[in-house]
């Protein structure tokens, strides 16, 4: 692996707009701004105003937007800026092109997918927090890691969390990991009042602030499922070893089981911040000023196995990682379609899982993936599945 450390480090975000974007120029501005960080290229989608913003504030060399309708708009913000401007896919591809050292990949959903490839292909250090990345192209994006030479640090902050704690001398000996969720806001509702959530209720997670698809997928236990086949894939464990407990705290991050009983924790204020300021620093710690636990006031640390009746999402993560292959992408896929449903009010809250499952019954017999073509191809197919289970559903 190529360590690259120069000062100040060339930085790409790709959804520099969005939640872990905005964090990360905190983080950024926090180390140093400017004499710390060299902007190299900034992303976002619909939010130009805020875009040409941060551009100007960080001195990017280039701005896109991916949505091609506003290039004209980002290109009017920033003119007499001398920052560059581009939109759409290619737009997205020039940021990831460009000669940054770190790239944070922060874009939501399957769209992050081919701009960060495409970094990673280079050889720019990735700080993952797409995590769709690696549940929809898996090995192949590992390959495109390894063959583009440079590091791959986890974001997420569980997996930053199992990151931390894992004694990469002795991994060997490493039995299991333990991913914490929240359980988000609806961990002690039943069923039945599941059913008639709206998205409002839906989107208020009860420790952390996030985006809003992510904040959905912490209500249905979707974002556990995506991180268990995200763990698989970073850390190089089998199904069996990756374990889920209920933790509605939120201060415990994740935990690494080893052969001789013991389990370690990485533990912090549910504040992204610590995350990404980790993997931009990285191999150092840098300080941050982020909340620091007060234990005393903590008082208590609670636990509870998760009921996968309630959010089958994880049972059909398992699913999943057994069948392996094509089945993230299938996952995937079918979930942003089902997520996309439910925003537009065609399906209820539990009929999310529902399309998941047929469409994952459907597609069950799809090998692997020999190139990232099949993964596109696949997440292409299951979103079409999963629009017709919806258009069933909606119609009965
Ligand atoms: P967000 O919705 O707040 O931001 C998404 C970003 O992607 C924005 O900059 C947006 O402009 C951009 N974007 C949206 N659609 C796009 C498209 N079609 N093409 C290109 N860019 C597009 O999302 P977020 O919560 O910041 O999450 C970003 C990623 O980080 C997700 O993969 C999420 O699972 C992961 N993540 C987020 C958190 C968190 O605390 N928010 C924690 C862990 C992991
Ligand atoms: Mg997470």
């Amino acid at each position: 692996m190529i360590m690259r450390t120069e000062v100040p480090r060339r930085l790409t975000i790709l959804g520099s707009t969005g939640s872990i974007g905005t964090n990360t120029l905190d983080v950024v501005r926090q180390l140093g701004g400017r004499d710390a960080f060299e902007i190299m290229a900034l992303t976002g989608n619909g939010n130009i105003e805020l875009l040409a913003e941060q551009a100007r504030k960080f001195g990017a060399r280039l701005a896109v937007t991916a949505d091609e309708n506003r290039y004209a708009a980002l290109k009017d913000a920033l003119s007499g800026s001398g920052i560059a401007v581009a939109a759409g896919v290619s737009g997205l591809d020039e940021a990831a092109g460009l000669d940054a050292d770190w790239v944070m990949a922060a874009i939501v959903g399957t769209a992050g997918l081919a701009p960060t490839l495409r970094a990673a292909r280079r050889g720019a250090n990735i700080a993952l927090a797409n995590k769709e990345c690696l549940v929809s192209a898996g090995e192949l994006f590992l390959d495109a890691v390894s063959s583009g030479g440079g590091l791959l640090i986890p974001v997420d902050s569980e997996h930053s969390a199992i990151f931390q704690c894992l004694d990469k001398s002795q991994r060997h000996a490493l039995e299991r990991i333990i991913l914490t969720a929240s359980g988000g806001p609806f961990r002690a509702c039943t069923r039945e009042e599941m059913a008639g959530v709206t998205l409002q209720a839906a989107r208020s997670h009860p420790n952390w602030s996030m985006g809003l698809k992510i904040s959905v997928g912490s209500a249905t236990m979707f974002n556990k499922a995506f991180e268990m086949i995200e763990a698989k894939h970073l850390f190089g464990v089998r199904p069996d070893q990756i374990e889920v407990v209920v933790h509605p705290q939120s201060v415990i991050h994740s935990m690494v089981g080893y052969v001789d009983g013991s389990v370690i924790a990485q533990l912090g204020v549910p504040d992204m911040r610590t995350a990404i300021g980790y993997a931009l620093s990285y191999p150092v710690r840098s300080a941050l000023d982020v909340e620091r636990l007060d234990f005393a006031k903590l008082a208590r640390l609670d636990f509870e196995a998760p009921d996968e009746t309630r959010f089958p999402a994880l049972r059909l993560a398992r699913t999943a990682l057994e069948r392996g292959g094509l089945q993230g992408a299938v996952l995937n896929g079918a979930e942003e379609a089902a997520f996309a449903a439910f925003v537009a009010e065609r399906i209820g809250f539990l009929d999310m899982a529902d399309v998941v499952e047929a469409v994952m019954d459907q597609l069950a017999g799809l090998g692997s993936a020999g190139e990232i073509a099949d993964v596109v191809q696949a997440d292409a197919e299951a979103r079409r599945r999963a629009r017709d289970v919806v258009s069933k559903m909606a119609a009965a």
